[in-house]
């Protein structure tokens, strides 16, 4: 989508701390963390949120766990917590689908 911030990211168009790319997705690290790491997880095809996860575009999202594990495992992260906003409610602040991954502190729940 044209006037994606996450895509215009993924494109390169807009600067960002890169963590990981490959042919289905990008990892960056967040402009605003709330944890000693923090990286986002981005799809490289536009998706909205989870909402618009199907079994058609499945196979992305299982992708992207998948590189959140072996990304993790990279940084010797062994715990840590992934989270994805759904919505204005939910907190969504950015329309395209993300995974935060937060890790190097301690984690309460629920969360807020
Ligand atoms: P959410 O509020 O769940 O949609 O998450 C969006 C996240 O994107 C927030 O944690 C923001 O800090 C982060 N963010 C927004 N703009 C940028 C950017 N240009 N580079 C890196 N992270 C960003
Ligand atoms: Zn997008």
């Amino acid at each position: 989508m044209s006037d994606c911030l996450f895509c215009k990211i993924a494109k390169g168009e807009i600067p960002s701390n890169k963590v990981y790319e490959d042919e289905v997705c990008y990892a960056f690290y967040d402009i605003d963390p709330q944890a000693p790491v923090h990286f986002l997880v981005i799809p490289k095809m536009h998706l909205a949120s989870v909402a618009e996860v199907t079994a058609d575009n499945a196979a992305v999202a299982g992708h992207m766990m998948a590189v959140i594990s072996k990304v993790a495992k990279q940084m010797g992260m062994v715990s840590y917590r992934v989270v994805s906003n759904i919505g204005e409610q939910a907190g969504q602040s950015v329309p395209h689908l993300h995974f935060h991954v937060l890790g190097g502190r301690d984690m309460t729940w629920p969360p807020g």
